[in-house]
């Protein structure tokens, strides 16, 4: 407060939300999604006001993470109200479209979408709005990373050299239009056999880290692959909410409290 605003912020804001977090990656299938809604409802835990929009408009998967099935409504005939899970106010374009359907639009269309997805929902007052951002690169990234007055993004990644390529590339973006990286998540980033408690590092390790010191960005946490990560995200329940005082949701909120 009081303090000029930073280039990137001059844009102007979603009126009431005080932050807003993009969570990106360089490829699909890593965990982005995941991260999210476990970040948004850990930020919650925390006891912020937290909005949750899904922006990954070709394959949103929120809905289902989320365990909401219900449509949003209208109050007034012009803004849409969003969902609610766990405290947290959700918006996805799955709620809007059948989950079988293709989406078919191209780029203007998906990011119109996304710009109203933020400027035609009623969020309200929120601490908060969690973005989890379409995989990759490519034009509706870079294009949102221009036009929403982002406070910074979270790169989540896998281990493996070919996943911390598309993690750079994700860097390189956001550092060309000026969007401060928060740092990197590697998520998946052991796993250790309920069984027998063997650890295995299934995509490797580490290199999450070692990308983040040599770009010099924040590492933020390691996520074992884990069975229940996967099975509470499926079934709507993520694990932040669901198993609070497990070591995988303390790992989710200690991410929360770094951002
Ligand atoms: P993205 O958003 O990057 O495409 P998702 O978050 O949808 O990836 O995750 C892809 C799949 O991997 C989902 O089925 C999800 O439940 C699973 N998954 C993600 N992170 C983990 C994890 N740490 N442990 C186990 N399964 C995970």
């Amino acid at each position: 407060l009081g303090q000029p605003r930073p280039p990137h912020l001059e844009k102007p804001l979603v009126p009431g939300v005080r932050s807003i977090i993009a969570v990106a990656s360089g490829k699909g299938g890593v965990g982005k999604s995941t991260t999210s809604v476990n970040l948004a409802m850990g930020l919650a835990a925390v006891g912020q006001r937290v909005g949750l929009l899904d922006a990954d408009i070709y394959g949103p998967s929120l809905p289902r993470m989320t365990g909401i099935a219900r449509r949003p409504q209208s109050r007034d005939g012009k803004k849409l109200e969003p969902m609610e899970s766990y405290g947290v106010k959700v918006m996805s374009m799955g709620f809007l479209v059948d989950e079988d359907a293709p989406m078919i639009w191209r780029g203007p269309m998906v990011q119109s979408a996304i710009q109203q997805m933020l400027s035609d929902v009623e969020w309200g007052e929120l601490d908060t709005l969690v973005v989890d951002l379409p995989p990759g690169t490519g034009d509706a990234q870079l294009t949102m990373a221009q036009r929403v007055p982002l406070t910074g993004a979270v790169i989540v990644s896998t281990p493996q050299d070919i996943a911390l390529l598309d993690a750079r590339k994700a860097i390189n973006m956001f550092r060309k239009v000026d969007v401060p990286i928060l740092g990197i998540v590697e998520n998946m980033s052991y796993f250790c056999c309920p069984s027998c408690g063997h650890r295995a590092e299934i995509f490797a390790h580490g290199g999450a880290r070692a990308c983040a010191e040599k770009y010099g960005v924040d590492f933020l946490a390691e996520i074992p692959l884990d069975i229940a990560i996967r099975e509470t995200s499926d079934g709507g329940r993520p694990i932040v909410v669901s198993d609070p005082d497990s070591p995988q949701a303390q790992a989710y909120r200690q991410l929360a409290m770094t951002v």
